[in-house]
């Protein structure tokens, strides 16, 4: 079948990658896509927000499935409109998508079915918002209501900070994403990803994973997008990943099916380990970037079959995802500056000598200028390595950062401490 793929970044590559390796996949195209996309798929200039474009391409080209990398074509609908005109799509429709797209939203579902998660209030204005804050106290954690690229929720540890959180969303700085903000009980504890994959009815684990937020190593500095990750997060026991299954995403899906709002797609979950259980952090609509590249390394599973299952209901029909045991992890290599603003232009050589032992360099922020790769965004490229343990994985994925050659970047360079840690112990 022909496949379209949509978005641009290490995620999509990753996701390019596994899908070429399907027996299923004929050709494969990818919007807008990146250079390292390129080596697997046809990329092409195609405006996600124009949906009339998207159709008439696919309708051209016999387009099998699509599958929707990034957020914010599902919370603009776009799956719906696909799906109005009979097109097999990953991804879930614009109702069920406010999971990410309003903190609220989410907020009052958990409120609904019973969901463990912290305790809230929305508010719509600062005096609200003030007034909210003088009930929770410090620490407290501040989000605004819509998409913010991760820029919009702030952990307050003193309530001067806190003031200054609800200031700044107020100020109008996010747009209509700041109109309302959400006041949220701070929870105490260590932070997974958990993702499974549901048609509305079933509902399948996929695979665990720990990002690394903060740009800094030892988990300091600024928020990012997400600076590497390993999979899978062994923190998350089995035990523990029940009780997710069971008392977070169970009635989740349920809840939506009910309400008339089926979810399918792929769910992903920021948990919080607290001492009295699992808590639901966020929900998103998609796989986390870089959480997808470390999962798609140890994936062993045909991702066709898997993903136009779930968009065709399916899912109860074919065998549960399998995976590698063994422990995947990445590094992200990022350009100088960012999260501020990032370097554009530097010079990227030696990717074939990075992947000479067997670990895969996943592009993001890259393009070609004259024939040469150059850095075009903040997260650049995605080094990801596997290993018998993450410290090994942790291991084979520096040597080949080291092995890269790109003046005009930096990475953490502890990736994986955690995990890394709880293993020599
Ligand atoms: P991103 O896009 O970066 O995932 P987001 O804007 O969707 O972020 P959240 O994931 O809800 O926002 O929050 C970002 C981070 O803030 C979380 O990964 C977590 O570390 C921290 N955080 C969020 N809510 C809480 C909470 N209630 N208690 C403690 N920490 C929290």
């Amino acid at each position: 079948m022909n496949i379209l793929l949509l978005g641009s970044g290490g995620r999509e590559h990753a996701l390019a990658w596994k899908l070429a390796q399907s027996p299923l996949c004929d050709t494969l195209w990818a919007a807008p896509g990146n250079p390292g996309i390129a080596q697997t798929a046809s990329c092409l200039t195609l405006d996600a927000t124009d949906h009339d474009a998207v159709i008439a391409f696919c309708e051209a080209n016999v387009i099998g499935l699509v599958v929707i990398g990034p957020e914010a074509p599902l919370v603009d609908g776009l799956a719906d409109t696909l799906r109005d005109a009979g097109f097999a799509v990953f991804g879930p429709n614009q109702a069920p998508a406010q999971l990410e797209g309003s903190k609220g939203f989410t907020k009052d579902l958990c409120a609904r079915a019973g969901i463990p998660t912290g305790g809230y209030e929305r508010v719509s204005s600062e005096a609200t918002a003030l007034a909210a804050l003088d009930r929770f106290g410090a620490p407290v954690v501040i989000k605004a209501d819509g998409l913010a690229a991760g820029k919009g929720v702030t952990v307050a540890m003193t309530m001067a900070e806190a003031e200054a959180a609800v200031r700044d969303i107020f100020s109008g700085k996010f747009g209509e994403a700041g109109a309302e903000a959400v006041i949220e009980e701070f929870l105490d504890g260590e932070e997974a990803s958990f993702f499974a994959l549901t048609d509305g009815a079933t509902i399948v684990p996929f695979a665990s994973a720990q990002d690394h937020k903060r740009v800094g190593d030892g988990d300091t500095g600024p928020n990012t997008g997400g600076m590497g990750a390993y999979s899978p997060a062994r923190v998350l026991t089995p035990a523990l990943e029940a009780e997710v299954m069971t008392k977070i995403i169970a009635p989740t899906v349920k809840t939506l099916a009910d309400e008339g709002m089926a979810y399918s797609g792929v769910l992903f979950l920021g948990v919080m380990l607290t001492a009295k259980g699992p808590q639901l952090i966020e929900y998103n609509c998609r796989f986390g970037d870089p959480e997808c590249q470390v999962m798609m390394m140890r994936l062993q599973s045909d991702l066709v079959e898997l993903l136009h299952a779930c968009a065709e209901n399916r899912l109860a029909a074919i065998a549960a995802p399998h995976f590698s045991d063994a422990p995947a992890l990445t590094v992200v290599m990022a350009a100088n500056g960012y999260p501020g603003t990032p370097d554009k232009g530097g010079g990227i050589a030696n990717i074939e000598a990075a992947e000479a032992d067997g670990a895969r360099v996943f592009h993001a922020g890259t393009t070609l200028k004259d024939g040469a790769l150059v850095a075009s965004g903040g997260r650049v490229l995605n080094v990801t390595a596997t290993g018998a343990t993450v410290t090994e994985a942790q291991k084979r994925a520096y040597a080949a950062v080291d092995a890269i050659d790109f003046p005009g970047g930096f990475c953490r360079r502890d990736i994986g401490w955690r995990e890394v840690a709880r293993e020599q112990a």
